[in-house]
């Protein structure tokens, strides 16, 4: 049986299928490093995990509300209202299974064939897939390593036409770790409200911001009408496998959301919503800080030992759990870069063009995978296959 012709238009995050490999070669004895993963290693604070076990064994194992738990709302409406610095009500609140689904169900919502949408490129590759998927038409917007991976402000209005209908931030950002300045956000709001476009901000990194504040472009005046923001435990808590995530939707949209979670997935797992309720006290939030703090110590290591590869230049990434260095000067590919550490150093990153076209000349590593001890002998395999890397 043939596929829809649809299918040929998905793409794929290639993060999970170089997991894959990696995995593979384990079971076959090697002993891989995983630089791969936007993932963390750090335990789920335990007032997380209890209340789990407590709601299994209270028996809330059944259905709930597509929209999601009220109590569970209930406790993130003024949480999203402080950190975007917007009204927020319950009913402003959607709950989903991880992060992912809210941009399938955003793009699903609002675009039509022939829709043209803005995404960041570099950037995370289930924008470019879906929005490919729905037959919308995907314009990039080249995010700029000389900018800190801001984008050129007359070249951001100049993609904009009349069939733009959507525009994707991604702050701080998946895989270049840049953190939009005020102005590249001010701008985006600017042409937004001016030529009546929504915006989708994809804000699961809204914890890790290592120098300054967050920001979100919700907050900017008469955005939060035409935001639909998106953030996650995955990062927050390390608890990427619970799939839990939750977003903002405009009051007049919640409605179409609630009935595209209706109409896939029901419903986001009781007893994980429960424990999503318990994740900001203040021993959660005491773990959230030491992990960030370790985060932070992990990037600056990276980037100091990256820095002294000849041919690799590292900027230091405001927010995020990756860095992006530019590898162009060894005269190599980014996917000739991957395959050797993968191959040679038994180290697993991902090729900058696993995020878009303007990915070519960088690799990803995250730094949120690995202790210090095995974070270092990471580097230091990269350092030792790197001659080989120089010689084309
Ligand atoms: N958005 C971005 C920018 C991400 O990096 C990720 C995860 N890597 C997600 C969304 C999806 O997160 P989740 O695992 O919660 O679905």
């Amino acid at each position: 049986m043939q596929f829809a012709e649809r299918i040929s238009r998905l793409g794929t995050e290639q993060a999970f299928n170089v997991l894959a490999k990696a995995k593979e070669e384990e079971r076959k004895g090697v002993d891989m490093i995983h630089m791969e993963i936007g993932d963390t290693d750090f335990d789920t604070p335990k007032p997380i995990k209890d209340a789990c076990i407590k709601a299994v064994e209270d028996n809330q194992t059944h259905y709930l509300p597509s929209q999601g738990l009220y109590e569970l709302r209930e406790k993130l409406a003024p949480m999203l209202a402080k950190t975007r610095k917007i009204d927020v009500t319950p009913e402003d609140v959607i709950i989903t299974p991880g992060g992912k689904p809210l941009i399938l169900y955003t793009i699903m919502a609002f675009i039509n064939p022939g829709d043209e949408v803005l995404y960041p490129n570099p950037g995370y590759p289930a924008y470019e897939s879906l929005i490919n998927f729905f037959g919308g038409k995907a314009m990039p917007l080249p995010l700029l390593g000389e900018k800190n991976f801001n984008f050129d402000i007359e070249e951001f209005k100049s993609l904009v036409t009349d069939k733009t209908k959507l525009i994707i931030v991604n702050s701080p950002q998946n895989p270049t770790g840049g953190v939009f300045t005020h102005e590249s956000l001010e701008a985006i709001a600017e042409v937004a409200k001016e030529k009546d476009i929504m915006v989708f901000s994809d804000e699961v990194y809204s914890q890790f911001v290592f120098e300054g504040e967050f920001e979100s472009i919700a907050s900017f005046p008469d955005m939060a009408e035409r935001t639909v923001v998106l953030d996650a435990y995955t990062k927050t808590f390390s608890m990427s496998g619970w799939r839990l995530g939750y977003g903002y939707v405009p009051q007049q949209y919640m409605k179409v959301f609630g009935n595209l979670i209706n109409n896939t997935v029901s419903c986001t797992p009781n007893f994980t919503q429960w424990a999503g309720v318990e994740a900001w006290n203040d021993e959660a939030l005491a773990d959230l800080a030491k992990m960030k703090a370790e985060l932070e110590k992990r990037r600056d290591i990276m980037v100091a030992e990256l820095n002294t590869l000849e041919g690799c230049k590292c900027h230091t990434p405001g927010g995020a759990i990756y860095v992006f260095p530019d590898i162009s000067e060894t005269g190599r590919k980014s996917q000739e870069v991957y395959d050797i550490l993968f191959d040679k150093a038994h180290v697993a990153c991902l090729a900058g063009t696993s995020f878009g076209n303007y990915g070519e000349g960088y690799i990803r590593l995250s730094f949120g995978n690995n202790g210090e001890a095995r974070l270092r002998e990471g580097l230091e395999r990269i350092k030792k296959v790197w001659p080989e890397i120089l010689k084309k």
